[in-house]
């Protein structure tokens, strides 16, 4: 494949409950798109053409409800896009870990969550480094909540303390509410059906989004395969595509490419580089990088 690849996941509009919700606006999307129109691969083209002009396709992951605006904004235009699927949510009725923190920092201020944190146990933000490949994030941050929060989801990723997570996020949302979000978050069974049949490529994106590279071959093979396994049977066709979760180079190893060459043809990750020939590991940019890609900023915007 030698297109230019950008990322997606939020996309939607202001939306009072989650103040402090990371997102990229509907309208800022509707703008990249009209002004990226003519790179943009439509629906049919061949995508491991060597086009002459640089030519770009845009992905969507996590199988967000966010991605059925998405890709009727596309259709309209005839453009292909790609779209990512984790299966926990319509398979086993779960929110991700990943996305019930972004719920909890969307919704509440970081003195709220670190005092609730603190109960549980005693962390100093002021100890937790940052790494590199979230400067961008720092760089940006609209507040020193937003700074705050930045460190906080780097303190509960980097321990991959699930349990805090939960437990944080059983205080903040009522088992009702966890219910009623589920159903509005993800993409159903009849929504990426539907978004096939548009003309668009289902990928799949694991299971549950673990971290890959830190499960045994064999537990690699069963977030793989019962994910891409559910899409093709739902789909009735074969599943080519995946996206490891994260796709940073410590989020996958060779036995995650290993199982991938086995089932799928193309590999996406979120590499920078600009090498386009290997299959199993295409570089994604992230869509912040585009004009008009910015994340939402509650603080400057209208609502
Ligand atoms: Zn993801």
């Amino acid at each position: 494949m030698a297109l230019e690849n950008y990322f997606f996941h939020y996309i939607r509009k202001y939306n009072r409950s989650y103040p402090y919700f990371n997102f990229l606006h509907e309208n800022n999307f509707k703008k990249i798109i009209t002004s990226k129109i003519d790179k943009l691969i439509k629906i049919g083209d061949d995508i491991d053409t060597k086009y002459k002009k640089k030519k770009y396709i845009f992905s969507f992951d996590d199988g967000l409800k966010d991605h059925l605006f998405a890709s009727n904004i596309l259709k309209k235009k005839n453009i292909l896009g790609i779209f990512f699927i984790n299966t926990v949510p319509i398979i086993e009725k779960k929110i991700l870990n990943v996305h019930k923190l972004h719920l909890i920092f969307g919704r509440f201020k970081s003195e709220e969550i670190i005092k609730e944190l603190y109960s549980i146990e005693s962390i100093n933000l002021e100890n937790i480094k940052i790494p590199s490949s979230k400067r961008y994030q720092l760089e940006n941050a609209l507040d020193k909540d937003h700074i705050n929060k930045i460190k906080l989801k780097v303190f509960l990723n980097q321990n991959k303390n699930f349990f805090l997570i939960n437990k944080l996020f059983n205080f903040f949302f009522s088992k009702l509410t966890q219910k009623k979000i589920l159903e509005k978050f993800y993409l159903s069974r009849d929504d990426i059906i539907d978004i096939d049949r548009k003309g668009m490529i289902i990928g799949g994106h694991s299971h549950s989004h673990k971290l890959l590279s830190s499960l045994s071959f064999k537990d690699q093979n069963k977030e793989i395969k019962k994910n891409i396994n559910y899409l093709s049977k739902i789909l009735k066709k074969k599943i080519d595509f995946f996206a490891s979760p994260w796709g940073n180079k410590k989020s996958y190893n060779t036995n995650t490419i290993k199982i991938l060459k086995k089932n799928v043809k193309y590999h996406f990750t979120t590499l920078q580089n600009k090498v386009l020939e290997n299959n199993y590991e295409i570089p994604r940019i992230n869509c912040n990088k585009l004009k008009y890609g910015k994340i939402f900023n509650y603080k400057k915007n209208d609502k």
